[in-house]
């Protein structure tokens, strides 16, 4: 695996929120007033960036690389109310991550004229280690099975075959129009849930009318990616107590998995043969395939600058610092 691209984006603070800030961000760190507390990343993206700059620094390059046959992720990291869904899914005024790539993936599709692609797309959410498919709301407690021929999956999720980015962002919002919310004291059921899109990119050479068929020509088949992580932020903020314990906590603990998988990849691990935990979280178990190997991964950690999350920004940029 290529080394683990790491970005920090600041969210604009709220009305409501002090403008008095510990932080300061100058080129690509972070740094605490007053303390030696530095944060290196790959980018630092302050307040006034766009979602399309973020796109373009990374995200751009691994679909690119998806069309070509290779896997890619990006994750969304942080704490509740720190700019993950708008950074992935955007707002009317700024696309996200997710239309973005999209429309840029359907874009170098068609300018691999000499290929075939067959595109298929699933929305599914991790909810308490419980997988549910957006797409198909009857469809709850999906399991992970693994076969030689389709490798890991999920078994029963819909895969939607897709030929345009209007119909896989109109499947989005389906998927998005049927979630089951919850409540808890500080958070809503969506700040709690992992939500995973993947696009299937399958693709073979052009076989022109009269060309014999070359059976040794096998057929490419990579994902993209593209999660929108549960919030990081400790269960004990929320006075959680019995359910709302229990899914703060494994939400803690897939979060805590994902950081001891990332880590382990970044320092070469798996190329040297040695155990990656995959198995202890339903996330990273559906990951899998999609993170080992010869695979593009990136995290956009995002924070919050405001004096009263500070806490929570130095466990964010320290959980984003590890996986560099
Ligand atoms: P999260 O998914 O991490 O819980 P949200 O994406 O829902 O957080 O963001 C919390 C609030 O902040 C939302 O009202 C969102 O529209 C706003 N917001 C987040 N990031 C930005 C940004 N970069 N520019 C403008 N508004 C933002
Ligand atoms: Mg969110």
């Amino acid at each position: 695996m290529e080394r683990i691209y790491v970005a920090v984006r600041a969210r604009p603070l709220s009305p409501e929120e002090s403008k008095t800030s510990p932080w300061r961000i100058s080129g690509n760190s972070v740094y605490l007033h007053n303390q030696p507390t530095k944060f290196d990343f790959d980018r630092v993206f302050g307040e006034d960036s766009k979602t399309v700059d973020i796109f373009e620094a990374r995200t751009k390059e691994i679909v690119a690389s998806v069309v070509r046959g290779f896997n890619g992720t990006v994750f969304a990291y942080g704490q509740t109310s720190s700019g993950k869904t708008y950074t992935m899914r955007g707002s009317v005024k700024e696309p996200g991550i997710i239309p973005l790539s999209v429309h840029e993936l359907f874009c170098s599709i068609e300018k691999e004229m000499g290929r075939e692609f067959l595109v298929r797309m699933s929305y599914m959410e991790i909810y308490n280690e419980e997988i549910n498919d957006l797409l198909a709301p009857e469809h709850r407690k999906l399991q992970i099975h693994e076969s030689l021929e389709r490798g890991i999956y999920v078994d029963g999720l819909k895969e939607e075959i897709v030929t345009s980015p209007d119909q896989v962002l109109e499947l989005v919002e389906f998927g998005e129009s049927h979630r089951h919310i919850g409540e808890t004291n500080m958070n809503v059921y969506s700040s709690r849930s992992h939500t995973i899109f993947r696009m299937f990119v399958e693709s073979r050479e052009r076989i022109e009318e009269g060309d014999s068929i070359n059976c040794f020509d096998a057929v490419r088949v990579s994902t993209l990616n593209l999660v929108d992580l549960a919030g990081s932020e400790r269960v004990v903020k929320t006075g959680a107590e019995g359910l709302r314990l229990k899914e703060g906590s494994h939400i803690n603990k897939s979060l805590l998995t994902l950081g001891t998988v990332i880590k382990k990849l970044s320092d070469g691990v798996e190329s040297q043969g040695g155990h990656v935990p995959y198995r202890d979280s339903k996330l990273t178990r559906i990951l899998q395939a999609a993170l080992g190997g010869n695979a593009n991964t990136a995290i956009i950690c995002n924070i919050t600058l405001s004096q009263i999350h500070a806490d929570e920004t130095k466990s964010s940029l320290l959980f984003a610092s590890r996986a560099l």
